[in-house]
């Protein structure tokens, strides 16, 4: 789709009489024209709802707020819009009413693995930092739904500086991944500020940048922004497309822009119901992708956040994609599929089943094709007795400055300098038993 084609231009004009290309294309303009109310969607797009539907949506609103920019409001296709990608994933539907009873509040528990407000520390060497509450789309399937609207705000400096200050005080931290709501709501100086001094801290070998704006407000990766980031390399940037139909000239200018400037693109998808939920589609998604330089990083399971109901999957539906997807396509093309462990586990990766049987030296697998295979193992391998002592060990890992962890969870299970034969859940009937037999 061309920047600024006949329907961008129509709804300019009903913005505003006299606005021009250059106003669709400035993002501030695009912020402040944000699409909030039902009468407003209306008058922009001429699809018009019955007085019955206009008031269980409005009840919607009061819950679940509504905001979509006028760009992405022009992706919708008005003659088929209940059908419509686009439309879905940005303009509420009742449903989200629909509250579960097995639906969760905040189900990957980011509050309580939040040792100071707006940092999530679950995995050992990484965190999330929410360094901004608002974004310039509410995409309806948001996981963080719970937050949209509720403190519509930018952390200010204090509140900010107790995050980078825990990420200063512990060294374990490697990877600090901005997210939010979207950081680059915030302004290219704060921005600046933010990362400088996060990069300023010597643990710190790598920051992301998790941001919808290549796909919901592309005119935000303007050049000043890319000049900004440019000098925070290793940066990583995430965007997250989940439609074919999201790709448009303005959004593929926006990913080359950052492509060009060295940034490694990422993307990650969410599995929608009749949004994505189809092989064929999310096959084009991921190889349109690759052309644009993004390579598809996850496809996500969509969580048990209260309101989501109505997007959710089966997990058979992303095992069948991926078996669309693997051996059919560029390897590089083909997301982790994940489930976020409700309760704060992390991502876990599913897969299709691949090892169909097993001996002591010989492996039974199939492939993508369902051609059935052998893999012959070695007749002799000497397993090197792992102790941690990598000073003496015949393999050669420089350990100046290399980790120094216990081995956790499986990992400690495989591990052969630590005994542990087995984990056990706390609170194991039979273990207590034991142990008051014991005592
Ligand atoms: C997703 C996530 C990360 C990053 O996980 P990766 O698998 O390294 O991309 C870090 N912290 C939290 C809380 C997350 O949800």
């Amino acid at each position: 789709m061309d920047i600024f084609n006949d329907i961008q231009q129509e709804i300019a004009k009903k913005i505003k009489p006299d606005s021009n290309i250059s106003n669709w294309k400035d993002w501030k303009w695009q912020l402040k024209n944000s699409i909030q109310s039902i009468g407003k969607f209306e008058l922009l797009t001429g699809i018009n709802f019955s007085e019955d539907e206009k008031a269980r949506l409005k009840t919607t609103l009061e819950r679940f707020p509504l905001s979509i920019t006028p760009y992405y409001l022009s992706l919708i296709d008005n003659k088929n819009y209940e059908n419509d990608p686009v439309f879905k994933q940005a303009f509420a539907s009742v449903d989200e009413l629909n509250v579960l009873k097995t639906d969760l509040k905040d189900p990957l528990s980011e509050d309580s693995d939040s040792p100071v407000e707006g940092i999530t520390h679950r995995y050992p060497d990484r965190v999330l930092f929410h360094v901004s509450n608002i974004c310039s789309m509410y995409c309806r399937h948001c996981t963080r739904k719970r937050k949209v609207g509720d403190v519509d705000s930018i952390p200010n400096k204090q509140q900010l500086l107790k995050g980078i200050e825990y990420i200063r005080n512990t060294p374990q931290i490697r990877d600090v991944l901005l997210s939010g709501g979207d950081p680059f709501m915030l302004s290219d100086d704060y921005i600046d500020w933010l990362l400088s001094e996060i990069t300023a801290i010597p643990h710190v070998e790598i920051v992301r940048i998790g941001t919808r704006m290549p796909v919901v407000l592309p005119y935000r990766i303007t050049d000043n922004l890319v000049k900004v980031l440019k000098k925070y390399h290793p940066l990583w940037i995430n965007t997250h497309f989940n439609h074919p139909r999201e790709i448009t000239s303005s959004s593929k200018e926006a990913l080359a822009k950052l492509a060009d400037a060295g940034f490694p693109l990422g993307n990650q998808s969410v599995l929608l119901a009749n949004v994505n939920d189809c092989p064929r589609i999310m096959k084009n998604l991921v190889q349109k992708l690759v052309q644009n330089r993004v390579r598809p990083y996850y496809m996500y399971q969509c969580d048990l956040s209260e309101g989501l109901s109505h997007f959710r999957t089966p997990v058979g539906k992303g095992i069948e994609i991926l078996e669309s997807l693997i051996g059919h396509t560029t390897g590089f093309a083909v997301p982790t599929y994940v489930i976020d462990a409700p309760g704060g586990g992390g991502k876990i990766p599913v897969m299709p089943n691949y090892i169909i049987s097993w001996s002591t030296n010989k492996v039974v697998l199939r492939n993508y094709e369902g051609i059935i295979t052998t893999y012959k193992e070695p007749e002799k391998y000497e397993s090197k007795f792992c102790d941690r002592d990598c000073d003496n060990c015949d393999l050669d890992l420089q350990l100046d400055e290399a980790d120094e962890q216990k081995a956790l969870g499986i990992e400690q299970l495989l591990s052969d300098e630590d005994s542990t034969i087995s984990l056990v859940p706390d609170n194991n009937e039979r273990y207590n038993r034991r142990e008051e037999d014991a005592g």
